[in-house]
């Protein structure tokens, strides 16, 4: 019986996956087959996906993790406001300054400014960190959550490009359940808004939530494609011991790598990341996410003292990306799957 109903599986991936290499369109059933059966041949219709669309060139994006404060209380967090057993930390601008300087230095074309929702940082002092990055000649993304329409607009005045804001998922009740005092349809409409205002917009899901169905998990998907992301950041979750859910105890990486090549099937111009949480759960899950249809890794470059203090989940095996001979072993590895390290900006739309 087992084997027969394997059969049948097996013959559907087959005609499931040469659909979506010639449509690059999909229904909700067919999604579900590939995330519940999906195997190699996944990965490599994934990874022909993203030789086809963007080449071999794994752009780097020198993340700085700028703030650990942050007014949520998300249940997976470890930055969430109730948690009081962290060290909370704030760069001040001429540190941010520092690291993107840092950056530049190093050949990084992209930094990405990332951290809690923290008041502090209202728009008038984002918007002097962004004239003073660009002025570096570095492109910018964003990622601090939501904001109003107008602050997102003062933010693509000052210059920057890329705005990072995951959906995290897309089951309401799920998302609700996880988001104290937050709401589904705000953060959907920040995306669009995101997205209106021109920046690249960049969304995502965390995948292995308790509750989460692979159901969701493809309208997560649909969801990607619905609002046309340029970029989607895939990440396992990480049980972190000082939230509510400490105890669940799953290892999420395969059923991550799914939904990643999924998503490349489907969207397959995009810029999609090979995740630090990938890495943290798998040695080497970094390459295997390249290898499976990432095109893009973001080290880790914020100043070495409160690297440890940014602690969404633990254990982050984050990249030090300030660190040359990181760099160089990072450049080898991806010369020995065959890769290099691009030289452009890597947006969406550059022709190869
Ligand atoms: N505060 C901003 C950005 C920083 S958090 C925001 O929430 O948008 C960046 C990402 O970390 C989140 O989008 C979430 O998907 C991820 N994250 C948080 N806790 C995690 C955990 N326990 N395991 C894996 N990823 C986690
Ligand atoms: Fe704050 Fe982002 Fe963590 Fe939620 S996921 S608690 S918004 S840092």
């Amino acid at each position: 019986m087992r084997v027969f109903y394997g059969n049948i599986a097996a013959q559907d991936m087959e005609k499931i996956i040469k659909k979506a290499l010639n449509t690059r369109i999909l229904d909700k059933e067919e999604i579900i087959h590939l995330l519940s059966f999906g195997d190699n041949r996944l990965y490599s219709a994934a990874d022909k996906t993203r030789k086809e669309f963007k080449g071999n060139s794994v752009h780097l994006r020198a993340l700085i993790e700028f703030t650990n404060i942050c007014q949520r209380n998300c249940f997976y967090c470890g930055l969430r406001c109730d948690n009081k057993n962290i060290e909370r930390y704030r760069l001040s601008i001429n540190e941010i300054l520092e690291c993107a300087k840092k950056a530049k230095e190093l050949g990084y074309k992209t930094v990405v400014l990332q951290g809690g929702e923290d008041a502090f940082f209202d728009a008038e002092k984002i918007c002097n960190i962004i004239k003073e990055i660009k002025k570096l000649d570095l492109i910018l993304t964003l990622s601090f959550g939501e904001k109003d329409y107008d602050e997102y607009k003062a933010y693509k005045k000052a210059g920057a490009d890329r705005y990072l804001l995951r959906i995290e998922t897309t089951d309401k009740s799920l998302y609700k359940s996880l988001h104290p005092n937050m709401n589904f349809d705000n953060r959907v409409n920040c995306l669009y808004n995101i997205k209106s205002l021109g920046f690249e917009t960049g969304t995502g899901s965390l995948v292995g939530l308790p509750n989460q169905t692979i159901e969701s998990l493809a309208e997560d998907i649909l969801f990607f494609k619905k609002l046309d992301a340029d970029m989607v950041g895939i990440g396992p979750f990480i049980p972190h011991p000082d939230t509510p859910l400490a105890y669940v105890n799953k290892n999420n990486f395969d059923l991550s790598l799914k939904v990643m090549a999924a998503t490349r099937l489907l969207l397959p111009d995009i810029n999609i990341p090979a995740t630090t949480a990938m890495e943290t759960l798998k040695k080497e899950g970094r390459i295997i996410a390249l290898e499976s249809g990432a095109n893009v890794i973001m080290p880790n470059i914020t100043i070495e003292k409160y690297k440890a203090k940014y602690a969404i989940y633990p254990n982050k095996t984050s990249l030090n990306g300030a660190n040359y001979n990181t760099l160089l072993d990072l450049q080898k590895k991806i010369y020995n799957i065959g890769r290099t390290i691009s030289k452009s900006n890597g947006f969406r739309n550059e022709t190869l």
